[in-house]
This record gives structure tokens, sequence and C-alpha cells, in this order.
């Protein structure tokens, strides 16, 4: 039997295929984002904790009252934000729920979303899928940075939202405060709401702060921020994230949500609420110990002939290779992971129409051996 496809253009995502090659070739994964450590031995112990006490019927749809809460106070702590655990705060199965419910409770047919190539990929077949169509828009081929004027003459009157990532996936850019008061200006002009991906929110080095939109007073209230704890507890697999929106925001958002998911893996949500509770320390760690590794692996590329984009947050680092090869990026990526054995992402498939640079991305969420090993792999086959 045939069936009439929903996505006809959307093939397998590139971090199964990415994944899949590594495997197969038995390269070193620098492909998929996720690391390849273990989430704290106490945060471990605390799941298995809650599971065998009990904790495994379905909890409020909006999520665990005690994580709703710890969130409230780490937004409050870090940012002076300040968020009500009862209307403002739903739990969901990790941020890919979350950006799918925001699109779907603000996007219907015919209706444009402002996107900034390279996108995260799960992006513009969920604006498709609700019936919308995804304004793609490159960010400036040096520093990744947005071009407002290019984003205000995209706007038009069926514009309903625009989608900011920062800590941005894949080039390591960050947002400035600059950017959100130009971001408000326009939002709030033309009555555009802001779906703003920030699941990289505690990996910011160099001494920079993030910058959330849920901070900006102006913002505030016509955004939905989204996050995931899957990166900051180095549980990728446990997809537990959260939205933060004001109550009218929310009330529509949960309408969604309670026929996507309806709510989320319940032991998971108390093991993390308890670990947030007794150890804030967690995240604060973070851009310390993410940015070593960032130096360790982007001294032995540098070494290697790779360029490097700058990377200000996440656990990627971007790449330019022209020194080594003059294969295009998917070409290149196959051929490092069947040859060399290491795996990477290609960046042009992140774009709706990819650039004349060709650029790959790591991910260096890994052990130290990991990363040097890589290095080793690496420079044995190109010097
Ligand atoms: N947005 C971005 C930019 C990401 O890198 C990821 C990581 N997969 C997600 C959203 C999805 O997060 P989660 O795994 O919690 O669904
Ligand atoms: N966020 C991860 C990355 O960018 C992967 C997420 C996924 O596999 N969907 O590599």
């Amino acid at each position: 039997m045939k069936i009439v496809s929903k996505l006809p253009d959307v093939g397998t995502t590139i971090f199964s295929v990415m994944s899949n090659m590594a495997t197969e070739y038995d390269a070193i994964n620098l492909s998929q984002g996720y690391p390849d450590f273990d989430v704290p031995a106490e945060l471990a112990e605390r799941l298995n904790h809650y599971t065998v006490s009990g904790y495994n019927q379905y909890p409020p749809m909006h999520g665990v009252a005690y994580l709703r809460e710890q969130i409230a106070r780490k937004v409050n702590d870090l940012y002076a934000v300040s968020a009500n655990v009862n209307s403002e705060i739903t739990i969901t199965s990790g941020a890919t729920e979350a950006l799918f419910v925001a699109i779907h409770t603000l996007v219907g047919n015919g209706d444009e979303v402002i996107v900034f190539d390279p996108a995260f990929d799960s992006y513009d077949p969920a604006i498709k899928l609700a019936g919308g169509k995804a304004i793609h828009i490159p960010l400036s081929s040096r520093c990744f940075s947005i071009d407002w004027e290019r984003v205000r003459e995209a706007i038009t009157p069926r514009t309903k939202a625009i989608i900011i990532n920062s800590p941005h996936n894949p080039t390591g850019s960050v947002i400035s405060s600059t950017d959100l008061d130009e971001l408000a200006e326009l939002a709030c002009a033309k009555d555009i709401v802001v779906i703003s991906d920030e699941v990289y929110e505690h990996m910011v080095f160099d001494g920079q702060q993030h910058h959330t939109i849920a901070a900006h007073p102006d913002l505030r209230d016509r955004s939905f921020v989204i996050s995931s704890f899957g990166k900051t507890y180095h549980a990728t697999g446990w997809k537990v994230g959260y939205c933060i929106a004001a109550p009218a925001l929310t009330v529509e958002f949960r309408k969604v949500h309670q026929f996507v998911t309806f709510t989320t893996h319940t032991p998971t949500q108390w093991a993390i609420a308890d670990y947030m509770d007794h150890h804030p320390e967690h995240h604060q760690a973070l851009p310390a110990f993410y940015q070593a590794k960032r130096d360790l692996f982007a001294q032995a590329l540098t070494e290697i002939g790779f360029g490097l984009v700058p990377s200000k947050g996440t656990y990627f680092q971007l790449a330019t290779y022209d020194m080594l090869s003059n294969l295009p990026d998917m070409e290149f990526v196959t051929q490092l992971t069947q040859k060399v054995r290491v795996a990477a992402i290609p960046v042009s498939v992140f774009y709706d129409v990819p650039p004349e640079i060709r650029l790959v991305r790591f991910c260096f969420a890994k052990e130290n051996d990991t990363l040097l090993e890589a290095a080793r792999r690496l420079d044995s086959h190109f010097s």
C-alpha cells in the first residue's frame, strides 16, 4: 500500500545516518551530539530510588511539581527571572517535544515562521506538519550572527513566529543582548511570538553569560523558552525538557502537549528534581568542564590543518577543511568515518540553500582520551 507523504522531501535525520555509519565502521562518533561519559552516579541512583519506591504512575499532565519548583528556582537564581510554577512551566518529553508543541500551538495553514540557517533539523518539518512554511534566513557566513535587516525584510502579515537558538547548534555562536533588543523591537511591532531554543544554556564559554529570552522585559510574555535536561545532566537518552511561557501561552501549549505525549516519564522527573535541589553546583561547573574539552580538541584540529570557527557555546566545534580536501562536506565526513574512523556532521544539511563555505561539525562532549585518539587518527591520515 502507498500513502501520500506529509514530508516528501525529508529523509532519515543526519544524526541517525552518521551514528549508524560510525557504528558500522567502528569509528569514534563525534557526529551526533551526546557525551561518551555517564550521568552523575548519584543522579542514576536517584532514578533507581524513585523507580523502586513506586513513583511509576502518571504524573500531573504539566509535570511533577517538585521539578517545576526546581526550574523556577534555577531561573530565578541564574537569570533573576520569576516563573510561576503552576501556570508558566510545563515539563515535556525532551526539547524536541516542546519545540513541536510550541510550533503546533502557534502555526496554522499558510503561516510563516522565520528560522536561521544552519538550523537544527527538527524545526522545518514541525512547521510543515502544522501546515506552515519556514522562511529560512542564513546567519552571516563569518561569525554566524543574525542580519536583522534581512529579518525585517522577511516579515509578512503571515509571520507568526521566529525561532532562535542560542547557544547555537551547529555553529557554537551565541546571541548578544543587542540581538535581543533588535528581536524585541521587531516582535513587538509586528506582534510575533518567539520560540527560543536554549538547550545549551549552561554551556557558554570564555566568561560570557547566557542571554535568556525570558529575562528580556519585552520578550518575556511573547515567548516560549525551551530547554532540556539531556544536555545539562549528560543524559540525552532520558528525553526530559521543559517550556516556560506566560500563562496565556502556556494554556494553549498544554492543550497540544496533552495530546502529543500527555506527560513525561515519572521517576526521571523526580530524580532530576532531587538532584537539582541538592546539586546546584552541577550546572555551574559545566562551562569550565566543556571549555577545557573545546580547547584541547581545537588545538589538535588546528595542528592537523582544520580552520576553526570560534565555539562560544554548545559542545560543538565547527571546522573548515579546505587545506585538507576538496570534497563536498557529505563526502568528506563519509570518508572520515569510513577511512579515518572519526565521524562528524556535514553542515550543509542544516541549510535550505547551502553556502559556498564547506564546514563540518565535531562534538567534543567526550572523554579527553576519546578526543585525543580522534585527533591522532585524523593527524596520521592527513599528515
Ligand atoms: N534543540 C537543539 C538545538 C538541540 O541540539 C537538541 C538536541 N538534540 C534539541 C533541541 C532536542 O533536545 P532533546 O534531546 O531534549 O529533545
Ligand atoms: N542535538 C543532537 C545533535 O545536534 C542530536 C539530536 C538528535 O539526534 N535528534 O547532534
